[in-house]
């Protein structure tokens, strides 16, 4: 890996705490490449009693950033951004070759997570407050905004990259100290923000990256330690609420981007090559890992067999293979769980009377984790897909007739992350996407995430907004000043 790299500094196996580079006292853990299996790295194993340190420089480091103006923090963030962009290549081949998805899709994911170093280092210098009139003849209101602290992260293996720029962009803008546990599974994508975020100039204690193999060790230490004022969290519901639970003691302000179940419908009056399109993007990209990735497909009858062949159509130009060839479009999933979870849903979808229009579920023989994709048509509310979240390449075709019946089958879910709908009419368009229960809406799109954009989601899929000048409100307290004059 170090040999692929113009800068082999990048490669880093060390935890970056209070602006130093250190062992882990539990040794090291392996990082493994999905596509080939091989160990590519030993990172440091941090213990919990190095996370609690970890904190305690943070919290001292953060009195200070604190004190720093807008316009100062803005430009060490602006280096910060800009050193990404100059090693765009280099650590879009960390992220390929530690969590698989194609070379050049690794590299729009660190533009994409740049680019909320740039928007929030922007938004550094407006982070206004507010005068309010007395409500007595002798009195003065203002509202000013102060950073809330020490801001703790946990974040997935899908993004490796944005996912932590994401938090930590708008907690460095604000004025928090960051901390940041990446996913055991890629590591190295966050160690290297390390070594930009030292070279930038970001003063040391108020970036850290803590890597550990024990997720449920550093949860604890981040909800227990009244150092953290703050948690932000990307995963799963499941271990969201585990979180919040955990942070219910010390009553800690939590942001939640938890898990999806996103509805993609097909209406009779859409530009069909247009959804097909926004179909691929929506399902395939990440090779179906993403929390916004499309999960249910409904296609109104008029159009649903048309609908059907043309995705498949567009399936199989999709090329599976090492991110590192040229051409690859859909790289490995993350591990063998995340092939038994498509196979689950692919098992009980057949059993239920779904069938299969291509691939199956049978993943290839060899080292990665290779699962070619799936279109499986017929599918019902009953099948385990309709509620579960699949995480992979497979794509299910329901059935539908009427546009309220649609809307209940899309919003009879837990979760409300992303939905999206293809559709000309519109008061069709203007009525679906106002009655959808989802914090963000795709209308003829099937991308549908920007830095300029609030991100998040409703029921079960979370707490709070991420991007946008939203974003930077998680890491603020606001505080009203009545003054008697
Ligand atoms: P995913 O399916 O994306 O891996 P998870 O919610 O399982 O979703 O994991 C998201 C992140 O949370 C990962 O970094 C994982 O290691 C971490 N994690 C898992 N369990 C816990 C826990 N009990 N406490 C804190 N973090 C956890």
């Amino acid at each position: 890996l170090k040999s692929m790299l113009n800068d082999p500094a990048l490669l880093a196996e060390k935890a970056y705490v209070g602006g130093q580079w250190v062992d882990g006292d539990n040794g090291t853990f392996e990082v493994t490449n999905p596509a080939r299996g091989d160990v590519i790295a030993h990172v440091a194993d941090l213990s919990r009693a190095q996370v609690a340190h970890a904190i305690a420089t943070a919290e001292a480091a953060q009195k200070d950033w604190a004190k720093w103006t807008g316009k100062e923090r803005a430009a060490v963030l602006r280096r910060f951004f800009d050193l990404m962009m100059e090693a765009q290549h280099d650590l879009g081949v960390i992220l390929t070759a530690e969590q698989g998805k194609p070379l050049a899709e690794a590299k729009g994911e660190i533009a994409y997570g740049a680019s909320f170093i740039e928007f929030f280092g922007e938004e550094a210098k407006r982070i206004y407050g507010e005068t309010i009139p007395g409500h007595q003849r002798d009195k003065r209101i203002t509202v000013i905004r102060q950073p809330i602290g020490v801001a703790a992260s946990i974040t997935p293996w899908n993004f490796p990259n944005a996912m932590i720029t994401r938090k930590a962009a708008p907690a460095l803008a604000a004025g928090c100290a960051f901390i940041g546990r990446p996913a055991t599974e890629t590591p190295l994508s966050a160690t290297a923000m390390g070594v930009l975020a030292e070279r930038a100039g970001i003063p040391a204690g108020v970036f850290n990256i803590v890597p550990s193999s024990s997720a449920s060790d550093v949860g604890k230490e981040f909800c227990e330690n009244p150092g953290v004022r703050k948690l932000t969290f990307t995963g799963s519901t499941e271990v969201g609420r585990i979180l919040l639970r955990q942070a219910a003691d010390s009553v800690m302000k939590c942001s939640m981007e938890l898990g999806g179940n996103a509805p993609f419908i097909v209406f009779d009056d859409a530009d069909l090559d247009a959804a097909v399109e926004g179909a691929i993007l929506c399902k395939f990209r990440n090779n179906g890992q993403t929390c916004v990735c499309a999960n249910r497909i409904y296609v109104q009858a008029g159009v649903y067999d048309a609908f059907a062949a043309k995705l498949k159509a567009a399936v199989e130009k999709l090329k599976m293979g090492d991110g590192f060839e040229e051409g690859t479009t859909l790289g490995p999933l993350i591990n063998a769980d995340a092939i038994e979870k498509v196979q689950e849903h692919v098992a009980d979808a057949t059993a239920k009377g779904a069938t299969v229009v291509m691939g199956g579920g049978t993943p290839e023989q060899g080292p990665g984790h290779f699962l070619p994709p799936t279109i499986l048509a017929d599918v019902t509310q009953e099948m385990l897909i309709a509620t579960d979240e699949t995480f992979g390449p497979l794509a299910p075709l329901f059935r539908f007739e009427d546009e309220d019946d649609v809307i209940a089958m899309a919003n009879d879910t837990i979760f409300g992350l992303a939905s999206y709908f293809y559709a000309r009419d519109l008061s069709r368009v203007t009525k679906v996407a106002e009655a959808l229960e989802y914090g963000i809406v795709g209308v003829n799109t099937g991308i549908i995430s920007t830095e300029v954009a609030p991100f998040g989601g409703v029921k079960q899929s979370g707490l709070g907004r991420e991007g946008s000048h939203h974003g930077i409100d998680e890491f603020l307290e606001m505080k009203y000043i009545c003054a008697s004059v």
